[in-house]
């Protein structure tokens, strides 16, 4: 049976991360995967003839010193990203807000709204950018996330009077600073608000944990565009670039088992079984337990992950080709829909609909090609007589929704493919669709876990289930960072070296 130092179960934004700096580490290692392609949710599949993008459409972290763009650089990887402005259109009902990536002009913007009191309206967002700063810097420079070194340490306490601003809003929701600016009642802001959580930290501003909901606030200002041709370039390319540090890329070979023997982790999968001194398993709690075999009750701390995830969401998709020629923006875009902005932000009331570029050559028929989504709340979905006819439903909203708020979209769709959580359950392996990782709701519970630990003796979760949590950015810095802890002695010199400061 082969051996490894470390492998890698499921590639997916989490696990090319690991295996990537496991195997610049000089580690041994195998990155099995089920599909025959990487990126898990954020990956570019093709059916009848067009490619769209599976999930994840907007990535961020590709601004200068960010990590997709350290590593594009300094690992030569054949991807474009392309910078958008607007990052996103946001449309709902009195207004229309393109959002720039530029903060100072999207604040003003925001400002010059009907019913927005512009200067305190400033106040909020000057507030909002204390905290944003303070949070990014540690994602920008994964050295200051934990494990942490002595010298990242020391760069900390220089750095405590920049927490500062963070600590009042520890354990609570983003609603409260919302009342202290005496903006509860703006309309325009709150629904802004509500979007731009919803789709980051995956829960309302009445609900959302404000630290968290203020960080991600910054979504669009943080080297945040598209991956022209799609997400699936960037990971075929950490997928190759593993490879060529010695990785062995296994794809179509889905994990069946994982058990721990005197010899290791055995690893039981479709095209045959590995040992491997320890595995990285970038699975949604509840796929970890069964391919440990184990019944609920075994490992508490993953019944507990488990249970945070049950609280959250699966997603609902319309997979669009365009006819040829659609008079649209030529360039990729995104838009933001809210159709009731008094609702909730869920089954199809709030659509992100993202459009490929027109140089992109997405469909045989010529035609662009876009990937729509909307959150499908999963305790309803599981709850529901006939879950097929509940995701129906959210489906047909969803095209009224783009009617409604996109008509040029809606009049140019040639073609319509649907998806539903229990597509994501047979594409990417996650059990009942669960996607988004945890909501991020009011609570001091959002920072348990902050500190990459093993579950099991040699046994590391990464992906959206554990911190930082959701997105590509996200997954990929829990990725490299679980994998310095995993690995203390090889990683250090791994790192892109530290931003000043
Ligand atoms: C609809 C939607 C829209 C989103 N939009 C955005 C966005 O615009 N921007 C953004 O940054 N993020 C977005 N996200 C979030 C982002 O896609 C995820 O947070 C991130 O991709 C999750 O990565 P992961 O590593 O946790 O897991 P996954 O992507 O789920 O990867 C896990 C991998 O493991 C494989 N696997 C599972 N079981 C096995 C097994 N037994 N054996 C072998 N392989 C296995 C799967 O096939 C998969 O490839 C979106 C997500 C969704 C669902």
């Amino acid at each position: 049976m082969d051996r490894y130092d470390v492998a890698v179960i499921g590639a997916g934004f989490g696990g090319l991360a690991a295996a990537l700096t496991a195997a610049e580490a000089g580690a041994k290692v195998a990155l099995l995967e089920q599909l025959r392609y990487p990126g898990g949710c954020a990956s570019t599949f093709t059916r009848r003839g067009a490619r769209f993008e599976s999930g994840a459409t907007l990535f961020s972290g590709f601004g200068e010193g960010q990590l997709f763009a350290e590593w594009i650089e300094r690992l030569r990887l054949p991807v474009t990203f392309q910078p958008l402005d607007p990052v996103i259109e946001l449309r709902a009902p009195g207004f229309t807000l393109p959002i720039p990536p530029d903060r100072a002009a999207f604040v003003e913007r925001v400002a010059a709204l009907p019913d927005v009191p512009a200067e305190r309206a400033r106040a909020f967002f000057a507030e909002q950018r204390r905290v944003a700063d303070a949070l990014w810097s540690l994602f920008d420079d994964p050295s200051l996330l934990p494990p942490l070194s002595a010298r990242a340490f020391a760069r900390h306490l220089a750095r405590a009077p920049r927490y500062l601003p963070l600590l009042r809003h520890v354990g609570r929701p983003l609603e409260r600073m919302l009342r202290r600016h005496g903006l509860e009642g703006c309309a325009p802001l709150r629904t802004y608000l509500d979007a731009v959580c919803q789709i980051t930290v995956q829960a309302g501003t009445r609900e959302v944990e404000a630290p968290f909901a203020l960080g991600a606030m910054d979504y669009c200002f943080r080297g945040t565009g598209h991956v022209h041709g799609g997400i699936g370039e960037l990971a075929w390319a950490l997928a190759h670039a593993a490879e060529a540090r010695g990785a062995a890329l296994r794809t179509s070979d889905r994990v069946k088992a994982l058990t721990r023997t005197p010899e290791g982790w055995r690893v039981d999968a479709r095209k045959g079984s590995l040992l491997a001194d320890r595995v990285v398993a970038n699975l949604t709690p509840h796929a970890l337990r069964r391919v440990l075999g184990a019944e609920v009750g075994a490992h508490p701390r993953l019944d507990a992950l488990a249970e945070r995830v049950e609280r959250g969401w699966g997603a609902a998709m319309l997979y669009l080709v365009l006819e040829p020629g659609a008079q649209l923006r030529p360039e990729a875009h995104h838009l933001e829909l809210v159709v009731d902005p008094g609702a909730p932000f869920v089954e199809g009331n709030h659509l992100f609909a993202s459009i490929s570029g027109a140089d992109e050559d997405r469909s045989e028929s010529g035609g662009r090609t876009v990937t729509v989504s909307t959150h499908v709340p999963m305790e309803r979905l599981r709850a529901a007589e006939d879950p097929g006819a509940y995701v129906a439903r959210i489906q047909q909203r969803m095209r009224e929704g783009l009617a409604t708020r996109a008509p040029e979209l809606a009049a140019a769709v040639r073609e319509e493919m649907t998806a539903s959580p229990r597509t994501f359950e047979r594409f990417t392996g996650r059990d009942f669709g669960y996607v988004g990782g945890i909501p991020r709701r009011a609570g001091l519970g959002c920072y348990a876990g902050l500190w990459p630990r093993a579950l099991l003796p040699d046994l590391w979760m990464v992906g959206d289930s554990v911190f930082p949590g959701q997105s590509t950015l996200a997954t990929a810095l829990g990725g490299v960072r679980t994998t310095h802890a995993m690995l203390p002695t090889h990683t250090p010199a791994l790192l892109p070296a530290p931003a000043a400061g």
